[in-house]
Formats: structure tokens, C-alpha cells, sequence
């Protein structure tokens, strides 16, 4: 992890790199259970219960 500027919310913090789209995102912005961030875990996440 590195500290810096999340590159989705644009608030400083302890970043992770997304394995899909290699942005810098925080916590709040990123889905450590999938290894990337939230609008790479949105898309790779299919909605098997039709909500969306
Ligand atoms: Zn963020
Ligand atoms: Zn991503």
C-alpha cells in the first residue's frame, strides 16, 4: 500500500492499486475482497438476482 491522493474521490489516504485499470484507489474506493477498484468490482461483478 502506498499514501497519496485516491484517484476516484480525490481524498488523501492509503491507496491500493486496482489489478484492472492499475488506478490508485482508498479504502472507500476499493474492493480488497476482488483486488480492484469500485468501478472495476461494479463492472466484473455480474448482478445475478436481475436488481440492476
Ligand atoms: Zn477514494
Ligand atoms: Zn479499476
Amino acid at each position: 500500500m502506498i499514501e497519496g491522493i485516491c484517484k476516484i474521490c480525490g481524498k488523501n489516504g492509503l491507496l491500493s492499486t486496482c489489478q484492472i485499470c492499475g488506478v490508485h484507489a482508498c479504502s472507500h474506493c476499493f474492493d480488497n475482497s476482488m483486488g480492484m477498484c469500485k468501478k472495476c468490482a461494479r463492472k466484473y461483478k455480474t448482478p445475478k438476482f436481475g436488481k440492476f
